[in-house]
């Protein structure tokens, strides 16, 4: 082995540099570990699209999505943690020690932390993007809150769509379902739910075009949504003050398929109250494995027993 191969060894690696990853990477480097985190194309994860985040514990005023991230990013740093600015495009969990590719280099482990997260669908939109975390949302249980009084629009017609639009009349004066079909896919007691609510209407038919809004002295929010009827192909234009995505989640597994169990829609399997994959040696944390919560502390917690289940896993194979 060259000197250059060596350094490309390591105790743990983890894949994912969201809530999860960083904080297996903070606990892991206090256990003297070296854990080196591959960051991937959105190094922070899903927070450094929004902005303010009011439910993670200990920031009494709130505080930032990527600000927060920069912060359990130095958190691991202090520790010795290293951050590698790369995308694993490839892994080898056939034998110990696993390999990592990225583009133009590889990487071996002795024990590997997945915490790939998800995606969020998105339209696709240009207006989109530029208004998101500034009226524009994918998650009602973290933004709702801040729509008090005001009409907001959720986009999708499945079951996602209906338990975000519920959740919202906690806090909206109405909510709009805006659905591109007369037929909604979601499940007739979500669907039922979802009628039966006064403070929700239904908009078939309909896809967005547009997310609209002003912008003064830097400061940017949306104002409305520009639909288009899919039947008639008219523009009209909606005064809402949200725009929520209820078009579900992707998990970013397509590179362990056929290698780690997952479910029907992508989710990693885990052993039930650990971290544990299917593979010895490989340990999974975070959105990756869960569809249910997708909270920034529900994935630092389970990024922490990914961490401490590696460092148990790894002193069993020393002895
Ligand atoms: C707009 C928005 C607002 C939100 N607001 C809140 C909120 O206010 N409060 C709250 O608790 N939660 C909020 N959430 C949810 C929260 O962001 C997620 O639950 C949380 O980020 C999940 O953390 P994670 O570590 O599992 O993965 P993610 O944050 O999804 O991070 C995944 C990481 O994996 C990396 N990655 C993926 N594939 C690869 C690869 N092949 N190689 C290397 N790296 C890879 C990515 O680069 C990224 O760093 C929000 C989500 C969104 C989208």
């Amino acid at each position: 082995m060259t000197n250059n191969q060596e350094k490309k060894h390591h105790k743990i690696a983890i894949i994912g540099s969201g809530p999860a990853g960083l904080t297996a990477a903070l606990y892991n480097a206090r256990a003297n570990l070296n854990p080196v985190i591959f960051e991937g194309m959105q190094p922070g994860g899903q927070l450094t699209i929004t902005t303010e985040v009011e439910n993670y514990p200990g920031f009494e005023e709130g505080i930032q999505g990527p600000v927060l991230m920069d912060i359990i990013r130095k958190q691991a740093h202090r520790f010795g943690a290293e951050s590698i600015y790369k995308e694993i495009i490839e892994v080898d969990f056939s034998k110990r020690p696993f390999t990592l590719k990225t583009y133009d280099d590889v990487h071996t482990a002795e024990a590997v932390i997945i915490s790939t997260g998800a995606s969020a669908r998105l339209l696709g939109l240009e207006s989109e993007k530029f208004y998101m975390g500034y009226g524009v949302s994918a998650c009602a249980t973290c933004d709702g809150f801040f729509f008090k009084g005001l009409t907001v629009m959720v986009i999708g017609g499945g079951d996602t769509a209906m338990e975000e639009a519920n959740y919202l009349t906690r806090f909206a004066k109405e909510v709009i379902i805006v659905h591109r079909r007369e037929e909604f896919r979601a499940s007739k007691i979500m669907y039922d739910r979802a009628k039966k609510n006064p403070k929700i209407t239904f908009l078939k038919n309909k896809i967005v075009n547009k997310v609209v809004g002003i912008e003064e002295n830097g400061r940017k929010s949306m104002t409305g949504v520009i639909l288009q009827d899919t039947k008639d192909k008219s523009l009209t234009e909606y005064k809402v003050d949200g725009l929520f995505l209820g078009i579900g989640h992707k998990p970013n597994t397509e590179i362990f398929k056929d290698i780690l169990d997952m479910d029907e829609t992508g989710y990693l399997k885990v052993k039930p109250g650990t971290t544990f994959t299917n593979i010895e040696g490989v340990f999974a944390a975070g959105d990756v494995t869960d569809k249910t919560y997708r909270q920034a502390i529900t994935a630092a917690g389970s990024g922490c027993m990914a961490a401490i289940d590696a460092e148990r896993w790894l002193e069993a194979q020393e002895h």
